[in-house]
C-alpha cells in the first residue's frame, strides 16, 4: 500500500507541468518557511542540489555553446549583434536607475528613521578595482583558470575568439584542413546537445529546490519584511515591476512582440531567477526558455545571454536607486540633483561590475554610496542603514534577479528580432 501512494506520486510527479510544479514548489515554500520561521533551515540542503547542479553546467554550457555560436556566424554579423545589445543594455539600466529613484523620491523610504545627524557620516575611501583593470581582465590570461573559476566575460572572449578560429578552419581552402575544423566543430556542437539535455534534467529536480530555496527565505526574513523595512521592499518591487511591465512592457510591444507570449516563454527562467537570485545560475535555464519557447537561434542567445547576465543588471540598478536614497534619508541627509545624477551614473557602472550572483548588487552598493560621498565606517550611521538593507538583502534580491534576467531575455528577443533571426512562429 505504502509502495503503491509513492509510485502514485512519483507517477504524478514526472506527469505534471513542470511549470505547474514550480509554482506549487513556489507556494509551498513560501506558506512553509512563515509557519515554520528559522527552524525551517532543515531543508536548504535541498535547495543547494538546485543550485550546484545549475552551477555545475554554467560555465560547460557557456563555453560550448558560444563556442558553437561565433563558428556559425560571420564576424561581421556578430560586431552589429554585440553593438545592439550593448545599446539595449545600457540604455535599460540607466532608465531602471532613474526609475528606482523617481520610486524612492515618491515613497521616501528610510525618512524619519533619523539614524544619526550629517557629522556621522564619515570615513575612508573604499578600495574599489580600477576601471581600466577590469576591462583588461576580460582578456583572460589563463583561458582554464578562467574556465575553473567561473569568470564569465573571459569566457566569454575566449569563446568567441576559439569559435571565430574554428570557422576560419573550416573554411580554409586546404582539404585537410577544413575537415579537422568540421570535426572539432561536431564536437563542440555535440558537446553543446549533451550541455541541453542536461539542463533539461536538472530542471525535472527545479520544483524540489525552489520549495526549499523560498522556505528558507521566508523563513528568515518573511516577517522582517513586513515590519519597519517594508516600505523598502514595496518601494524597490514597485520599481521592479515597472520595468518588467512597463519598460519592457513598452519595448515588446513598439517591436510588434506580445508580451503575454513572452512571459509564457520566459516564466521558468523568470521563477529560477527569483530563488536562485542568481543571473549566472540561471543561465542555462535562460537558454533553453529563449531558444525553445521563443524561438530565438542559438547563435545568438548564447552570446548575448551570457553577456547580459554578466553585464546587464537593471534589478540591481534599481536597487540601487531605492537604497541610496533610503540609507540617506534615514541619516538625515538630503541629496540634490546633482547627487541624483552622479548615483544614476556610478548605479550603471556598479550593476555592470555586479557579478551574476546572490548578494552581488549589496556589496556594490558602496560604490554607489562612495560617488556622493558617503563611505562605511564602523558603528556610524551609515554603516547601521546599511546593515538595515543586508539584513533583508536576500528578499531584495530576490526581486533583483528576476528583473535582471528579464532584462536579458528582453533584450536578446529584440536584438533576435532587428537581425531577422526571430522564429515568429513561436509568437503566434
Ligand atoms: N543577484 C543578482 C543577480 O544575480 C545580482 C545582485 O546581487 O544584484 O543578477
Amino acid at each position: 500500500m505504502r509502495a503503491s501512494k509513492k509510485k502514485g506520486l512519483f507517477a504524478w510527479y514526472f506527469n505534471t507541468s513542470l511549470l505547474l510544479r514550480i509554482f506549487i514548489g513556489l507556494m509551498l515554500g513560501a506558506i512553509i518557511g512563515i509557519v515554520f520561521g528559522p527552524s525551517v533551515a532543515v531543508v536548504q540542503p535541498l535547495g543547494s542540489i538546485l543550485v550546484n547542479l545549475l552551477k555545475m553546467i554554467v560555465m560547460p554550457l557557456i563555453l560550448t555553446s558560444l563556442v558553437v555560436g561565433a563558428a556559425s556566424i560571420q564576424p561581421k554579423e556578430l560586431g552589429k549583434i554585440g553593438i545592439r545589445i550593448f545599446i539595449y543594455y545600457i540604455v535599460t539600466s540607466a532608465l531602471a536607475v532613474s526609475i528606482g529613484l523617481i520610486a524612492a523620491n515618491i515613497f521616501n523610504p528610510g525618512a524619519g528613521l533619523e539614524l544619526a545627524v550629517n557629522a556621522d557620516i564619515a570615513g575612508k575611501a573604499l578600495n574599489q578595482p580600477k576601471f581600466m583593470d577590469t576591462f583588461l581582465n576580460i582578456i583572460p590570461k589563463n583561458p582554464f583558470g578562467a574556465l575553473s573559476q567561473g569568470q564569465v566575460l573571459p569566457i566569454i572572449f575566449f569563446a568567441l575568439t576559439f569559435g571565430i578560429g574554428i570557422s576560419v578552419v573550416r573554411n580554409s581552402e586546404e582539404e585537410r584542413i577544413a575537415k579537422a575544423g568540421e570535426t572539432l566543430f561536431s564536437i563542440f556542437d555535440g558537446a553543446a546537445e549533451v550541455m541541453y539535455v542536461i539542463v533539461r534534467w536538472i530542471l525535472e529536480y527545479a520544483p524540489i529546490g525552489v520549495f526549499a530555496l523560498i522556505a528558507v527565505v521566508f523563513g528568515k526574513q518573511g516577517a522582517s519584511a513586513f515590519g519597519s523595512l517594508g516600505l523598502v521592499t514595496l518601494t524597490a518591487y514597485v520599481g521592479f515591476f515597472i520595468q518588467i511591465a512597463l519598460v519592457y512592457g513598452f519595448f515588446l510591444v513598439v517591436n510588434k512582440l506580445s508580451y503575454l507570449t513572452f512571459f509564457k516563454g520566459a516564466r521558468e527562467a523568470m521563477v529560477t531567477a527569483f530563488v536562485t537570485r542568481s543571473s549566472s545560475g540561471t543561465l542555462p535555464i535562460t537558454m533553453r526558455n529563449m531558444n525553445e519557447n521563443l524561438g530565438v537561434p542559438k547563435k545568438i542567445a548564447s552570446f548575448t545571454l551570457p553577456l547580459g547576465a554578466t553585464i546587464n543588471m537593471d534589478g540591481t540598478a534599481i536597487y540601487m536607486g531605492v537604497c541610496a536614497l533610503f540609507i540617506t534619508n534615514a541619516v538625515g541627509m538630503d541629496l540634490n540633483l546633482t547627487q541624483q545624477f552622479t548615483i544614476i551614473l556610478t548605479a550603471v557602472l556598479a550593476s555592470i561590475g555586479s557579478a551574476g550572483i546572490p548578494g552581488a548588487g549589496a556589496i556594490m552598493l558602496l560604490m554607489v554610496l562612495n560617488s556622493i560621498g558617503i563611505t562605511i565606517e564602523a558603528g556610524s550611521a551609515v554603516a547601521a542603514a546599511y546593515a538595515m538593507i543586508l539584513g533583508i538583502d536576500a528578499l531584495l534580491d530576490m526581486g533583483r534577479t528576476i528583473t535582471n534576467v528579464t532584462g536579458d531575455m528582453v533584450g536578446t528577443v529584440l536584438v533576435s528580432k532587428g537581425e531577422k533571426e526571430l522564429d515568429l512562429r513561436k509568437w503566434k
